[in-house]
């Protein structure tokens, strides 16, 4: 296996530290597994059931706390009955966790000993489990504002924490630049192993139905990587003849930071960086999401689409959650938030997933 540019095709070994091409093009994994259904381990309660799938060489490098498989629970929200996909019982509280332990895994067969990330919470904690699983050192960047549950949590497995002042942004340089001085990269947006992690999401949901696909798959995105996670493990599924078309991507946004929301409005290819507004919704502040244009042309060939909530309809759709036991972080609620509007796009006879990526127990 090697990694690729997206744009311009030049390649790199897997162990490069560089985290993006030279041409500024984003890395993508080349000549990965696909899906094949007779290698599923069907009494493996965790991700680990689709090993065959997943780009690892050998088993002695598995780093594992467990991860995936988790519960698609049905319930009813304005009319509609959906199943939500309870990611925030992962072994950190969050989806984060089907990524890390994949790149983690990959970068013990690597022989990485240190590795840095910036994250604005979850990913940053998840990084920090599995560090600690694996016997790695780990250094976390968060922007200054980040919640202070999600800052015990990461210190607490013993990460190096450090906050950034200024925008997210800062948090990011701050953690490339301390990439230049030794330890890897470990980007849970820009590494194209966290997606090989988050495709199993889809796997899972195919299962769970029964050996079928959604119609719709409702989510809150930021850097997007569990919508293109979702996206190319349904792809594997179509490419295996094991389902006959796509499930509708419709990516939520927070209404103060949404520039896949206007890029989509406005037709054009790519997100372009926006102002970072305040929300409630914080794991989905990202003014820049790297990984834009694959992410806007996943929706557009799915025929989904984008949406923005505020602050006041996730607010509402978090205590409409927790009413049905669901306590999850605001930034979870924003899908929810946003079924409302799609009332006449999304219909009760169609299935509709929409996961529940962090839990409540991280925020005030
Ligand atoms: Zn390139």
């Amino acid at each position: 296996m090697i990694l690729g540019c997206a744009d311009c095709q030049q390649t790199y070994p897997l162990n490069t530290r560089h985290w993006h091409c030279q041409c500024g093009g984003i890395f993508e994994l080349k000549d990965g597994p696909g899906f094949v259904k007779d290698r599923i381990q069907r009494r493996e309660p965790s991700l680990w059931r689709y090993r065959a799938m997943l780009p690892l060489d050998r088993d002695e490098h598995i780093v594992s706390l467990g991860e995936g498989f988790t519960p698609l629970i049905e319930t009813d929200v304005y009319g509609l009955k959906i199943h939500c996909k309870v990611e925030f019982l992962s072994p950190t509280g969050s989806f984060k966790d089907r990524g890390t332990a994949v790149l983690i895994s990959v970068l013990k067969g690597l022989d990485v000993k240190a590795v840095v990330d910036d994250s604005s919470g979850n990913a940053g904690a998840s990084l920090a489990a599995y560090a600690a699983r694996a016997g790695m050192a780990s250094e976390i960047y968060v922007p200054a504002s980040a919640l202070p549950h999600k800052r015990a949590q990461i210190t607490i497995y013993g990460a190096r924490l450090i906050r950034v002042e200024g925008p997210r942004r800062e948090a990011a340089l701050a953690a490339q630049e301390a990439a230049t001085r030794g330890a890897y990269y470990a980007s849970h947006y820009y590494n194209p192993f966290t997606l090989q992690g988050l495709k199993t999401t889809a796997y899972e949901v195919w299962e769970q139905l029964g050996g079928r696909g959604p119609d719709n798959l409702v989510l809150p995105a930021g850097h997007g990587t569990l919508l293109l996670g979702a996206y190319r493990g349904f792809t594997d599924l179509l490419e295996a003849g094991l389902i006959d078309r796509l499930p509708r991507l419709f990516a939520v946004q927070a209404a103060g930071c949404a520039p896949l929301y206007e890029a989509y409005l406005q037709g054009a290819d790519e997100a372009n960086p926006v102002k970072e507004g305040e929300t409630l919704a914080e794991g989905i502040r990202i003014p820049h999401p790297v990984r834009g244009k694959q992410i806007l042309a996943a929706i557009r060939q799915t025929e989904g689409t984008v949406l923005a909530v505020d602050d006041e309809q996730i607010g509402r759709a978090h205590r409409e959650l927790a009413q049905r036991g669901f306590y999850v972080e605001f930034t979870s609620a924003a899908p929810m938030a946003a079924l409302k509007e799609l009332h006449n796009i999304i219909t009760a006879d169609q299935v509709t997933v929409v996961p529940l990526t962090g839990s409540g127990f991280k925020s005030p």
